[in-house]
């Protein structure tokens, strides 16, 4: 019974392992070459802190993909470009209510930001993505010594965006991370974005490792294995046990840190 119970946690275990190892994009960005000029376009989408998980999600992201660069290029050599207009650029400073103010209040405690230049963008409209690229393109230009521009920027532009870039300056290497989440996307009418289509199937998700806790085991009425949460108290039914991976078959209080976390037993 012993032994059957520790094969189960060990599989339960490599799985989760296995989970773990989906990095997105992250294995490119470890192995960056500093020598190469280099721009991120850091696919990402404003989320709202009302959508608080995903708001937080993206924002740890970032900040993950944004401490990477930094301790490759370095803080004298890299720069950052926000989508957000200029003219915006105080109100993106002070407000935390968008997951792209809180990047930008993070990074420019580090690095100098760029805000963007254009100002109404229509998304039918791929010039605006022209007009982005040069924005972006001319922080190279005005600063000589920047090495690596990370490029905060809604994912549906980043397809539009390389293909400008990559035109205009062939010499620059680009990476493309993706931040922005599958469920974040089941809104959007894709057929409507082919590109973004194509895009997708080479740039998943950047997915943040997957984190877990130990939970305490208990039986219902009808001797079935439940879970109950040692933070919140919170009592699943009994799919929970059977699916640890599918976090939203256990609920917890609203600011568990458990929530979102797989359930795992104690051996
Ligand atoms: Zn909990």
């Amino acid at each position: 019974m012993y032994y059957e119970k520790y094969l189960k946690y060990k599989t339960k275990y490599l799985n989760l392992k296995n989970i773990k190892m989906i990095g997105g994009t992250l294995s490119e960005l470890d192995s960056l070459d500093v020598s190469i000029k280099t721009i991120i376009l850091m696919g990402e989408a404003h989320t709202l802190k009302t959508n608080l998980i995903e708001y937080n999600n993206i924002i740890k992201k970032q900040k993950q993909i944004i401490d990477l660069v930094l301790s490759k290029f370095g803080q004298d050599k890299t720069y950052c470009y926000s989508e957000a207009p200029k003219e915006f650029r105080d109100l993106a400073l002070r407000t935390d209510n968008i997951s792209s103010s809180v990047i930008s209040q993070y990074t420019i405690n580090k690095i100098p930001i760029k805000f963007s230049n254009i100002t109404t963008c229509d998304r039918e409209n791929s010039q605006c993505d022209d007009k982005y690229s040069d924005d972006i393109l001319s922080i190279f230009d005005e600063e000589p010594h920047i090495n690596c521009i990370i490029a905060a920027i809604g994912l549906l532009h980043v397809s539009e965006l390389k293909q400008f870039i990559n035109i205009k300056r062939p010499d620059i290497k680009i990476i493309i991370v993706n931040t922005v989440s599958h469920k974040q996307l089941l809104p959007l009418n894709m057929k409507e974005y082919p590109a973004l289509i194509e895009l997708l199937k080479i740039e998943s998700p950047y997915e943040l490792p997957i984190e877990n806790f130990i939970v305490e085991v208990l039986y219902n009425k009808s001797n079935e294995k439940i879970y109950k949460c040692p933070d919140c108290q919170t009592i699943t039914g009994e799919l929970a046990p059977k699916n640890p991976t599918d976090t939203s078959l256990f609920s917890h209080r609203y600011l568990c840190p458990n929530k979102n976390k797989i359930p795992i037993e104690k051996l």
